[in-house]
């Protein structure tokens, strides 16, 4: 299964595991926006990278 990761560089921590099965860009983008915007708002560099999982 493949994954989007949602990560913050600040934190150093994982912020949330999409699968993109059910998560589009566009759906992540939004999630970025609402539930992660803290870390954003506080300038926290936040990465989306691909986590591959069987
Ligand atoms: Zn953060």
């Amino acid at each position: 299964m493949e994954f989007r990761e949602v990560y913050c560089m600040n934190c150093k921590k994982v912020l949330g595991r999409y699968n993109v099965k059910f998560y589009s860009e566009d759906k992540i983008g939004e999630l970025m926006k609402s539930t992660h915007s803290s870390h954003i708002r506080e300038g926290h560099q936040v990465n989306i990278r691909k986590f591959v999982k069987d």
